[in-house]
């Protein structure tokens, strides 16, 4: 039976698509059946591995919104063992349009439930938001994936975020675990960074993932040219880094 693991932090730019795609590529590429839900309306995990977005015809909207199933929406990224489901614009009218659906936290969970069977790993992309998007991506979910930047206010937010956590287990997803808080963004040089790790382990203790994402120039680079980093610069030190938090995440570290 496969892992669905929803990526979220309420907080933009820590690194949730960047995880999402890098770690997806690097278990696709240690031969895990491997599937991508992209679920921001900016799409950049759709377009962090070459998908062209304007000539898609269908997204996981029409999965939530005109009940299309997700065979019909899964495209594969080129990569070996890794498919994804693509975000375009039109997700961004989602959240309004589901809310008068009923079981509207659940679409998603309903729609996914046979890909498991399919899959080894399926990892979602979440918006930047805690709305009607992020929930459906919890309640599908078997594990959540907290990245945080080492940064000013790093934070900022985490709270609101278990809070949200909680009643998603209390009411929707009585299953939901924490697979762990990625430190990304490190930079061994500041104080700040190292100030960070400090405080998110007196926050978090064992959740926290053993290895820490570096800041890498390399890293930022590589959408621009929509290949994930271990394929576009497989030595640089960001994508070593994710080769090793695939490891981590199948538990062969
Ligand atoms: P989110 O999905 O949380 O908004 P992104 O993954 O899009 O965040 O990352 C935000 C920006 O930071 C992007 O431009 C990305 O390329 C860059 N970035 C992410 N991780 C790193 C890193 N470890 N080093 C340098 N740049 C990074
Ligand atoms: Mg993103």
């Amino acid at each position: 039976m496969g892992k669905i693991i929803a990526i979220a932090n309420q907080k933009g730019g820590v690194a949730k698509t960047t995880t999402a795609v890098n770690l997806g590529t690097c278990l696709a590429l240690m031969g895990q059946p491997v599937l991508l839900v992209d679920l921001d309306p900016q799409g950049n995990a759709t377009s962090g591995l070459g998908v062209d977005k304007s000539a898609l015809d269908r997204c996981i909207y029409d999965v939530l919104i005109n009940e299309l199933n997700v065979d019909e929406v899964i495209i594969p990224s080129g990569i070996r063992n890794l498919d994804i489901i693509p975000s375009t614009i039109q997700l961004a009218g989602a959240e309004v349009e589901m809310v008068s659906l009923l079981a509207r936290e659940q679409i998603l969970k309903g729609a996914m439930s046979e890909l498991k069977n399919r899959y080894q790993y399926i990892i979602i992309d979440c918006p930047p938001s805690l709305g009607l998007l992020t929930l459906n991506a919890l309640s599908a979910a078997d594990s959540l994936l907290i990245p945080i930047q080492c940064e000013f206010y790093a934070l900022e937010g985490v709270g609101q975020l278990m809070n949200t956590v909680q009643l998603v287990q209390k009411h929707l997803n009585q299953g939901l675990k924490i697979e762990g808080v990625l430190l990304t963004m490190f930079d061994a040089r500041l104080n700040l960074s190292i100030q960070v790790v400090d405080e998110v382990k007196k926050v978090f203790g064992t959740k926290v993932f053993k290895n820490i994402i570096p800041r890498n120039v390399r890293l930022s680079e590589a959408p621009s040219h929509g290949i994930p980093v271990v394929i576009y610069d497989p030595k640089s030190k960001g994508s070593e880094a994710y080769q090793e938090l695939a490891k981590e995440v199948m538990g062969i570290d």
